[in-house]
């Protein structure tokens, strides 16, 4: 098993926005779904919350920088596909921590929203925006680990 062997934890039915992540994925034979919430198991958690919207709220930490290519080219697939692939962080507005996204991502065509450690959620609803998946490597900076969005995800924590 390689060291960057990754699971990537999905608990809900099928949607299109979940399909492209599963088939960029399996170009890369190291990255496996698993559907059965385990949090010593999983690596990478893929959250449905609003299947009407096209934007896909991709962390950078731990996440995109785990796995640089395999991101990069995921997030051209879903711009083909007419998705918003955007960075959503923990991190705080500090230019150098955001400059330092956008240099690695080559581009200011994605937008990079930085929460400066408020949960990922509550933070894009105040901003009035709906995300359709959240792929993340940390659940609970996405919402509180109680509210039925982590619970209808499946995840009893
Ligand atoms: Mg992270």
């Amino acid at each position: 098993m390689p060291d960057t062997y990754q699971i990537y934890y999905y608990h809900k039915q099928s949607y299109p926005a979940f399909e492209i992540l599963n088939s960029a994925k399996s170009t890369y034979s190291e990255c496996k779904i698993s559907r059965k919430f385990d949090e010593f198991q999983c690596d990478v958690y893929v959250l449905l919350d609003d299947p009407q919207s096209n934007i896909i709220a991709i962390d950078w930490d731990n996440t995109f920088t785990a796995k640089p290519e395999f991101y990069a080219s995921l997030i051209h697939t879903y711009l083909h596909a007419g998705f918003e692939p955007i960075i959503c962080t923990l991190r705080g507005q500090d230019n150098d921590d955001i400059n330092d996204i956008y240099k690695t991502l080559a581009t200011n065509k994605i937008r990079v929203f930085p929460t400066d450690g408020q949960l990922k959620r509550h933070y894009m609803q105040q901003k009035g925006i709906s995300v359709n998946l959240w792929i993340d490597d940390f659940f609970p900076c996405i919402a509180s680990c109680d509210s039925n969005f982590i619970i209808g995800n499946g995840i009893d924590y």
